[in-house]
Formats: C-alpha cells, structure tokens, sequence
C-alpha cells in the first residue's frame, strides 16, 4: 500500500468536501485523503466556473468538460459542465468530472425539505442542525437579491397566487451565494465548504486520481485501489474507513465494481421531473427607469433553466407542501428562450424563467445497474438505467403544468407553452444507495451512512436521501454528510488503531 489514511474519501464535490471538512474540523489531527477523477477547473480548486471573470476562460474549461454520449432521441445537450451517461429511459441524466463535482456548475439553490420530504430515519432535531451546519458550509442566504428591483413584484405576484395559511410562503428562495461589499455575487462551489482544508496537516486532495476499486477484508474495508488517470498506473492506499460520495451513479458503480451489492443498491432511483416557462414581466412591475436591453430579443436560443441568476428579478421560490407535490423557482433568464417578435425591446431582468420540479413516487425498479458483460472507459462495468414515470407522476406533471401556465400568466406575457423537459434534467439524482432504519433490503446505508453489513464504509450524496422529495438535494445531502462525518469521527476515536488491526 502506498500511504495510509484514517479516513479515503470518494470524490470532491459539495458532500466530499463537507464530509472531508467535517472530519478535519473535529480536530483529532485525522489523516484525511480526498480522491477525485477529475481536475481543477481555474486556480481555485473547487470554486465555481461562475466565479471566473474571464469568460473566455471559463469557455476553454467548461469545453475540457464537454465529452460524454452525443444526445439521444428524446434528449437534448449536456448542460456545461456536465456529460451526458448515454440511458435511454432518461436521456439527460448527467454527471460532472471535475474538482467540486457538480458543485462547481449548480445554481445554488437550497431550499430545506419539509413534511414528508424528510427522512423519518434521523431524529428531526438532529437533522434540523445539521441543516443549519450545511447551510453555514454552503454560505446559504435569503438575502442575496435584495437589491434586486424586480423580486418584491415577482413574489408579491406570486404570493397572491399560492400563499394558503398552511404553506410556507412565496419568498426569496435560500441560495448559496455571497455578496462581497462591492455587490458582487460569488457563488459556492465546494472552495467555499473546504475554508482552509486543502492547507490543513494531514489532509490531501489527489485530483486525477480515480477510485477503481475498494479493498475489502471480510465486513471491513481496508483500503482503495486508485489509478492515476494521467499515467495509468495503479496503486492501493490503506484507510481505516472509506466513505464515497462519487454521485449517485459512480457511488453505487465502485460498491458493484468491489462486489459490496446491498439488495436495494441502485433501486429507487428518482429525479425531479422539471417542467419550463417562460414570461416576460408585465410593464407594470418594471420600475419606469429601468434600461432597455437590445440584447436580449436576439439571443433566443439559451437552454430554458440555464439562465444565470443575476441581481435584478432575484430568485422567487414558491415552496413545497405535502398537498402541492411540486416547487417553484422563477428566476431572470439570460436570454428569451422563444424568438421575441420583431420590434419587441425587454429590460434586463423582464423575461423570467420558471422552472417547477416535481416530487417522483419512490418504486424500486426505478434503478442504475450496472452491466457485468460492458466496461466503461475505465474497465469499471458500464452504467445502465432503468426508469419510468407512474400515473401518479405524470398526474403531478400535468398538474404543475396548469400552475406554471398560471403563474406565468399572472406575471405578464407568457413566452409560449410550459413544457416538460426530458427525463435526467434536474440535474438531482436521489436514492440509489438510500439510507433507512433497518438492514431490510429496502436500504444501502445506516442513517449515518454506514453501509449495511460493513464495519467501515460509508456513502455519501443525493443517493442516500430516502424519501421522494422536490426540493433541490445538496442542502440534505450536505447535511445527511455532516452527520457521517460526526459519526465517523467518533467511531474512529473510539477504536484505537492497534485494535482494529486485530479486529
Ligand atoms: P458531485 O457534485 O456530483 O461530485 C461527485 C464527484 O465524485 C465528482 O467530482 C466526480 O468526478 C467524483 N468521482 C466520481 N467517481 C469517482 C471515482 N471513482 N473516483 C474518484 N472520483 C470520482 N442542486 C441543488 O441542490 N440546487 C441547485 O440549484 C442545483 N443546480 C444545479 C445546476 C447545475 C447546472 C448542475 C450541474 C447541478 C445542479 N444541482 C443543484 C445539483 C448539485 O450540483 C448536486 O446535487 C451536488 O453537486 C451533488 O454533490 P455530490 O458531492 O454528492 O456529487
């Protein structure tokens, strides 16, 4: 083994970077080695590509990342920053290979989750704080639009619209974003979560570096076979624990690959079915000074919900409730997403976009598997995808449909139909190794992200939340991460290291 570690954590994004940060931060001077496949984008290691000025930079990077499948009959390009997994049931479904993860591309949105969105299998107490622990990691605030001259009409709009005495109001959707005293957004990508770390004695981040395989002795797993990618040699590092949190494809793909295969690995697999709109706000709501911008009407071809999010219109979020299986965000979009007709001039900030995402019932057959017979470009056995809406799913779709028809129309000219984006675009992959109660073929993982019948290795990420749920993952996953790391930590001073070689 070259190198021994307390603790080999699995990938670089938000839930790497926490759970790494976490261990690092219950200051017993553990030794924590952090692998991650992909580089560094810009010279920031896990910043946000939105936080390099230089576009044209930012550009060449995000290029770097555009390999993956071409798009399937049904799908449409990778968002930047992301590649396509090439599954026909769900022709979007993506991932990011780059330090951060896709924590360097998201749009930061971070609403909690409610009523039967949480996981019943952590105490509602416990998980409250380590809620408020990730929203502090991720520096998540209400209150980074405030100077945005649009947001009171959006959500005054929106609020008349939605609010009932048992929901939680329209408000400002919580972001991670910070404003610097300049009143520029910076956005956080997983840079923000690791504070100091990578600079921290004993904790190491090794990018290029993928995880091929987990060394295992009986229930215990004693290590990771790694390959440099860059030179194709292989090694073994030793660790005392292992927690992966390599998304919710590549996380079940390496227990498969190491022969750890739970029952219920890769099942209950959903997303967030994600239907668009478009509008541009009513006259009425645009203060009279308010600069025209000629840009806009002849840049109509920007993907719908890949516009960035900037200070004037804000984020306006209109949140789950358990009797509304769906949520809300309405945000400034960079660019019409439908031709404007001729003649017609917007001010920044009037076309918003509206991006409603569905809650998906939870069915184990709704699944990644992985493909003994086929490799993939590492020798590790090939994704595949199972997936399938149920009727009480596309009930949901149509019934978001009527409301974001609705809403659009409230806030002034609706820019076409609303329309239901393909299958993988959410971009919020959840449950394939979900965390429950009981080692009863229905879950991966413990509540603290042990996983079933091992003494040591952990997951991490969207795929251990466990409920069907519509609200954007990272902040739950961050938050179900901090508590593996308490957890892990403690387990580890527990057992002295001359023990557990005789275990
Ligand atoms: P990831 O961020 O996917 O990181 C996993 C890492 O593991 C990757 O860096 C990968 O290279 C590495 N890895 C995988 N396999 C291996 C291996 N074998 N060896 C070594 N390394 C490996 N979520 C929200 O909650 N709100 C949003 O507003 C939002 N917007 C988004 C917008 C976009 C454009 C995108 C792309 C995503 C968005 N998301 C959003 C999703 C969000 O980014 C993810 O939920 C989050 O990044 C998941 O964190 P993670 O650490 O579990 O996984």
């Amino acid at each position: 083994m070259s190198g021994s570690y307390d603790v080999v954590v699995v990938g670089s994004g938000p839930v790497g970077t926490a759970v790494a940060r976490e261990l690092s931060d219950a200051g017993s001077g553990l030794r924590v080695l952090v692998l991650e496949a992909g580089e560094a984008l810009g010279d920031t290691a896990g910043g946000h590509v939105k936080n390099i000025a230089d576009v044209d930079e930012r550009d060449r990077l995000l290029a770097g990342l555009a390999t993956g499948p071409a798009p399937l009959p049904g799908g449409t390009p990778a968002r930047p920053g992301t590649a396509l997994i090439g599954a026909a049931s769900m022709p979007n479904a993506a991932m990011s290979t780059n330090v951060g993860g896709m924590g360097a591309h998201w749009t930061a949105a971070c609403p909690r989750p409610v009523d039967d969105e949480v996981p019943d299998c952590v105490e509602p107490a416990v998980l409250d704080e380590a809620l408020a622990r990730a929203e502090e990691l991720l520096a998540v605030t209400t209150h980074a639009f405030d100077r945005a001259p649009l947001t009171g009409a959006v959500q005054r709009v929106l609020g008349e619209l939605f609010d009932r005495p048992h929901r939680r109001p329209v408000g400002a959707m919580p972001v991670a974003v910070t404003v610097g005293e300049d009143g520029a957004l910076h956005w956080t990508g997983p840079a923000i979560i690791a504070g100091d770390l990578w600079q921290r004695p004993g904790v190491e981040l090794r990018t290029g570096t993928l995880a091929r395989r987990l060394l295992l002795d009986g229930d215990r797993v004693t290590g990771v076979e790694v390959v440099d990618l860059a030179s194709g040699e292989r090694s073994e590092v030793g660790a005392r624990a292992v927690v992966v949190a390599a998304d919710a494809w590549r996380t079940p793909q390496l227990l498969w690959a190491s022969g750890v295969r739970p029952e219920a690995l890769g099942r209950y697999l959903t997303e967030h079915p994600q239907i668009m709109a478009a509008s541009v706000l009513d006259e009425r709501y645009v203060p009279e000074d308010a600069p025209v911008d000629t840009a806009l009407p002849v840049t109509a071809a920007a993907a719908p919900g890949g516009g960035a999010i900037v200070p004037v219109s804000g984020v306006s979020w209109v949140p789950y409730a358990a009797d509304r299986p769906f949520h809300g965000q309405v945000m400034q979009m960079d660019a019409s997403p439908v031709p404007l007709d001729p003649g017609v001039t917007v001010r920044p900030g009037q076309v918003v976009g509206l991006g409603w995402f569905c809650r998906k019932e939870l069915s184990p057959d709704n699944r990644v598997w992985f493909d003994d017979d086929a490799t993939d470009a590492h020798g590790l056995p090939a994704i595949r995808v199972d997936y399938a809406l149920s009727a009480a799913d596309t009930a949901s779709i149509e019934a978001a449909k009527t409301e974001i028809a609705e809403a659009a129309r409230a806030l002034g000219r609706p820019l076409g139909d609303p329309f239901v984006m393909p299958p993988g675009s959410s971009l919020h992959y959840l449950g394939t190794t979900r965390m429950g109660r009981a080692d009863d073929g229905t879950s991966v993982c413990d509540p603290t992200g042990r996983v079933w019948g091992t003494e040591n290795l952990y997951v991490g990420g969207n795929n251990v939340i466990p409920t069907a749920t519509a609200c954007n993952p990272t902040l739950t996953a961050v938050a179900l991460g901090v508590l593996t790391a308490r957890s892990l930590a403690a387990s580890l001073a527990a057992t002295p290291v001359a023990e557990e070689a005789h275990a």
